[in-house]
C-alpha cells in the first residue's frame, strides 16, 4: 500500500485507516530491512529505520509512533518545528521520540536545528558546524551530526566533496557541543541494483577511511544511506540507517 486513504471509517470505534496503513507499511519496511540484512549476512539490529515524515502531519507521526517507530526525519525547518511542538504537546506522551534533520540548513536556521533536533544528517560546512556547536544549549545532549558527502559531484546537490571530507571531519570532531556520528549520502537515483550498490560501496569505503583518522573513532558508527527505492543495496554495502518516507507514509 503506498497511498493513504482519506475516507473515514464507517465505524467510529475502528482505528482510522491511515493508522492501519502506516503500521502495515512500517511492518513491510521492517521486513525488507530484515531480508536485506539476512542476504548480506548482517544482524537485523545493525540497521536503524528513520521514518521520513516531511510533508505529512503530526497525526502521521503519531500513527507511526503508536506502531513503535521512534526516529523521525524532517527536511523543512518551519514545518518540522511546528510538528515537533504539536507532538510534544499531545496529551498522550510519546517518550523517547528522536528528531533528525535531513534537509539543507542555511546559517540563519542553525538556531532552530540546535534547539529542536537530536540529529543533523546534512552537515557539509565548518561554518554551520561552529554555529551549531555554539548554539547547542548546555542542558541538552550534544547534537549528533553526520557529514553529507556529495557522491556524484552533482552541482545541484549539497554535500562535501570526497576530497574535502577528511579535513572537515577532523575539524567537526573536536567541536564541543557536536558529536560526529558518521556520513550521509543522497546519490543520484539509479534503477538497477548493481549501480546502486557501487555508489553505496564507495560511500562505505570513505566511511571506513575517515573512521581510522578520528580522535574518537568509536563514536563514528553511523552510515546514513538508502531510501525507499534503494535500501536493499544500501544495506548490502553497510548502511546502518535507512531513511524511508514514501514506503511508510505514501506518495508525497
Ligand atoms: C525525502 C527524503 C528521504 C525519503 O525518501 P523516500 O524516497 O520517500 O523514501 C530520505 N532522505 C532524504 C534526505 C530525503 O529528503
Amino acid at each position: 500500500m503506498t497511498s493513504l486513504p482519506t475516507a473515514l471509517p464507517a465505524d467510529p470505534a475502528a482505528p482510522a485507516p491511515d493508522r492501519i496503513c502506516i503500521s502495515t507499511n512500517l511492518a513491510a519496511v521492517h521486513e525488507r530491512i530484515r531480508r536485506a540484512c539476512a542476504a548480506a549476512g548482517r544482524e537485523a539490529t545493525a540497521v536503524h529505520l528513520l521514518a521520513v515524515s516531511k510533508t505529512f502531519g503530526a497525526e502521521a507521526v503519531v500513527a507511526a509512533a503508536a506502531a513503535g517507530q521512534q526516529a523521525f526525519g524532517e527536511n523543512y525547518l518551519q514545518e518540522a518545528v511546528a510538528k515537533i511542538q504539536a507532538v510534544q504537546t499531545l496529551p498522550q506522551s510519546f517518550a523517547g521520540l528522536e528528531w533528525h534533520c535531513i534537509g539543507p540548513v542555511q546559517s540563519n536556521k542553525t538556531k532552530l536545528v540546535a534547539a529542536h533536533f537530536d540529529w543533523l544528517h546534512t552537515l557539509d560546512r565548518l561554518k554551520i558546524a561552529e554555529r551549531l556547536s555554539a548554539q547547542r544549549a548546555a542542558d541538552q545532549a550534544p547534537l549528533n551530526v553526520c557529514l553529507q558527502v556529495n557522491m556524484d559531484g552533482e552541482d545541484s546537490k549539497s554535500g562535501v566533496a570526497p576530497q574535502a571530507l577528511l579535513d572537515l571531519a577532523q575539524a567537526v570532531a573536536v567541536l564541543p557541543r557536536l558529536r560526529l556520528r558518521g556520513l550521509m549520502t543522497i546519490p543520484a537515483p539509479r534503477t538497477d541494483f548493481q549501480s546502486q550498490l557501487a555508489v553505496h560501496q564507495a560511500a562505505r569505503a570513505l566511511f571506513e577511511q575517515v573512521k581510522t583518522q578520528l580522535p574518537v573513532p568509536h563514536d563514528f558508527d553511523t552510515l546514513s544511506m538508502g531510501m525507499s527505492a534503494d535500501l536493499e543495496a544500501a544495506i548490502h554495502a553497510g548502511s546502518t540507517l535507512v531513511r524511508v518516507g514514501s514506503a511508510i507514509f505514501g506518495q508525497r
